[in-house]
């Protein structure tokens, strides 16, 4: 804890101690503030000013210190000002004081508390954020939840001061003009506890509930006009029904077996979606070809006279086949039948919130009854209209995996982790790349020197980086293939055999009924889903690149687990999607991997943070390997070893990450992954280095300085 905070801590201490000493404790009793209105009321009429002002300000450090008084404090009020002003004055005193007592907790503890006790502050953050006006207000109806402990407790979270001020005057006003109005029958009270009657609670609870009551029936009005003309059915076939065999569809039908739930999933095209068959296996499957090949080319740095590869480009293509082959009795038809899933091939279309029609690809057709559906129809790769682009036509994702002769000049159009993972991998195979991107600089995600890195790279690679450049024109020329682009205001021509789309991908959200069931899509053109990820129809839920706002497999089996259990056990408790601890890594060489903030989201969202460095290029393990390259870029709070983001840029980085997002979801700071035995010699040692460069910047220079005396006093 810093100096000014222990001293505010110290001078709230002291006057509360002078509170109790000065018998503060005895004198803001019940009994004795009743003996001393008649009093009280004298002074009010003869000097109105000084007793209001003095008043409020006994009330507002009563309150603001959090110190026992407030309720006879009120009643006093009543008696002495009567009712109307005795609840204006009541009202802001009590407010003011609640600020300061607010204001005061989140000086002093909460950074504390949000530190200590990160990992269970988070969805508590969340939710304040969110809802947590509803909730104080809520609170604030029951004066039976202890007024003092609202505040501080509210201190802690981020909820802002002046949202707290209005929406605690508004809460606490019933409840003010209750006790308020009980003090102007002081003399007939014999207790405070006396004033609140169990009719009373009663009604204030009712009160209370009253806000949450209201957003249930909202909800369900709500919910009764979307569904009021889609007539239900009596009876359900199926618990579940998932459109789309992909990361997020089979994750979803997988849980929903394995709770045995009654689940079918319905796939139009082929098992495993997009990973399986156009994305990650074969891309990293290339990668793994073209690693090889740029190894063999680098034989003399490893001390190899001389190494070569001849290889037949179909070939390359075929193996990637395979390996999808090998991986595709993972996601296959009867290893979900044998999990419990009924697996349907045929093209899904949602007839009504309750009915999924499935045209078959035998050319049948089936009606299925479900209580609840997801939606886990993917995306496509985005094909900007640009002029010309259908006639000199273009691969996707979707139909590189056909080519089997390999491009002579390839233009890649698209800087993001697709375009730079295939542009590297088609270089190093062997055509000549020119990658096209628009903004200034590639993986505009990354920070600009992570980005830099790769950069470098693919230029010493021989891949012609064009950032900077947009895209135009297409055009044909003479039989050859050209693209216009245009850089600062000048035109280029780009001449090309093959070129690559990949500068996006859009969600799948049209043709299956979506449109004519009215479930909006959002701006990103993804399903719109809460944070429960459900649709306009609380019985409907999206997850996986349909839904965003991430696109990987692992953020797609994340949210399938949401969208099947809220789907399966919703009416009992619904869970809500957490982004908190994200990863995801581009396999370009070197690999970049990210969790978390990085320096460039930290600073547009005007976060504080610390960098601390470490450059692989120091690492043994990466020196042996002859890939002493790269770094490990970690953000902390401020004088704090917990972690905001971390950034690696290097070999393995993908996989290296791992300990820092294990950190991160498990609140676990550079301290102890500083404390924990990292493997002689690894590349995993680079993150305990980069905890160590944080450390040597925090040692405690004056206890060094005891030390360095301490060790020349035994010296003697
Ligand atoms: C080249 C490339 C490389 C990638 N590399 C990585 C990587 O390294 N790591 C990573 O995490 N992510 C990677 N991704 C992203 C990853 O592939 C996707 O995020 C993931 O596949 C999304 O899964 P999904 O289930 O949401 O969608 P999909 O896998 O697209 O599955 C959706 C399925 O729904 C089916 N479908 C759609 N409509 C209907 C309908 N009406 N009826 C029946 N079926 C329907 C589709 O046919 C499809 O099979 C890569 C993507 C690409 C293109």
């Amino acid at each position: 804890m810093n100096r000014s905070r222990l001293l505010v801590l110290a001078v709230i201490a002291a006057l509360a101690a002078a509170f109790f000493a000065f018998g503060g404790h005895r004198y803001l009793t019940f009994d004795n503030l009743k003996a001393q209105v008649s009093a009280a009321q004298s002074y009010y009429l003869s000097n109105p000013v000084k007793a209001v002002g003095g008043y409020f300000l006994l009330y507002v450090l009563v309150a603001g210190l959090s110190l026992p008084g407030a309720v006879p404090l009120t009643l006093v009020g009543g008696a002495v000002f009567g009712l109307l002003w005795g609840s204006v004055i009541v009202s802001f005193a009590s407010t003011a004081g609640a600020t300061l007592a607010f204001v005061v907790s989140r000086f002093v503890l909460r950074e504390w508390v949000q530190d200590k006790f990160d990992r269970y502050m988070r969805p508590i953050n969340e939710g304040v954020r969110k809802e947590g006006g509803f909730y104080l207000f809520t609170l604030r109806l029951i004066p039976a939840v202890p007024y003092s402990a609202i505040n501080l407790v509210m201190g802690l979270t981020p909820m802002r001061p002046w949202a707290f001020y209005w929406v605690s005057q508004c809460g606490m006003l019933a409840g003010t003009i209750v006790y308020v109005n009980a003090g102007t029958q002081l003399a007939a009270i014999q207790s405070a506890a006396g004033i609140l009657s169990l009719g009373v609670v009663g009604s204030f609870l009712l009160l209370g509930c009253f806000p949450l009551l209201a957003k249930k029936f909202v909800d369900a009005v709500k919910a009764r006009r979307v569904y009021a003309k889609w007539p239900k059915p009596a009876r359900f076939d199926r618990n579940l029904v998932v459109i789309g065999a992909g990361s997020a569809g089979l994750v979803s039908a997988y849980i929903a077996a394995a709770v045995k739930a009654k689940v079918t999933i319905v796939e139009k095209h082929r098992m495993g979606g997009d990973c399986l068959n156009n994305g990650c296996v074969p891309s990293k499957a290339l990668i793994k070809t073209a690693r090889v090949l740029s190894t063999i080319r680098r034989a003399k740095e490893f001390g190899l006279t001389s190494a070569s590869a001849e290889f037949d480009f179909a070939e390359v293509m075929e193996r990637v086949q395979r390996v999808i082959a090998q991986i595709e009795p993972h996601d296959s038809v009867e290893r979900y039948s044998a999990l419990g899933v009924e697996c349907v091939h045929g093209e899904a279309r949602i007839a009504s919130p309750w009915i999924v029609e499935i045209q078959k690809q035998d050319g049948s057709k089936i009606a299925l009854t479900t209580r609840s559906i997801v939606i886990a129809a993917g995306a496509r790769p985005f094909v900007p209209p640009i002029p010309g682009i259908e006639q000199t036509g273009y691969y996707t994702s979707d139909t590189l995996w056909d080519l089997r002769e390999l491009p002579r000049r390839l233009v890649v159009l698209g800087g993001g982790p697709i375009g730079c993972e295939l542009a590297q991998a088609f270089a190093r195979l062997g055509a000549r790349v020119t990658q096209v991107e628009m903004l200034p600089r590639l993986l505009m995600r990354e920070d600009p020197e992570i980005a830099a890195l790769v950069e470098k790279r693919f230029r010493e690679e021989g891949v012609d980086v064009r950032t900077g450049h947009r895209a135009k024109e297409f055009r044909v020329e003479d039989g050859h293939k050209v693209l216009i682009c245009e850089r600062e205001g000048r035109d280029l021509a780009v001449e090309f055999d093959a070129l690559l789309v990949a500068v996006g991908r859009v969600a799948h959200t049209a043709g299956y009924g979506l449109e004519e069931l009215g479930i909006p899509v959002t701006k990103a053109r993804t399903v719109e889903t809460n944070e429960f990820l459900q649709t306009l129809y609380p019985n409907i839920y999206a997850c996986g690149d349909v839904a965003g706002p991430f696109q990987f497999t692992h953020t797609a089996a994340h949210q399938a687990w949401y969208a099947a259990v809220n789907g399966l056990f919703g009416s009992l408790k619904k869970f809500r999607a957490d982004y908190s601890v994200i990863p995801w890594a581009t396999f370009t060489e070197p690999e970049v991997a990210r969790v978390g903030l990085n320096e460039t989201e930290a600073k547009e969202k005007g976060i504080a943070y610390e960098v601390s460095t470490y450059a692989i290029d120091e690492l043994d393990r990466a020196i042996a390997d002859g890939e002493a390259h790269g770094v490990v870029k970690v953000l902390t709070v401020p004088g704090k070893d917990r972690i905001l983001g971390v950034t690696i840029a290097g070999e393995h980085a993908g996989d290296l990450i791992a300990e820092f997002v294990g950190a991160m979801r498990h609140g676990i700071g550079l301290n102890k992954i500083l404390g924990t035995i990292h493997i002689y010699p690894t590349m995993a040692e680079a993150n305990k280095y980069a905890a160590g460069v944080w450390k040597k910047a925090h040692a405690p220079q004056r206890l060094l300085r005891y030390a360095e005396r301490f060790h020349a006093w035994m010296r003697g």
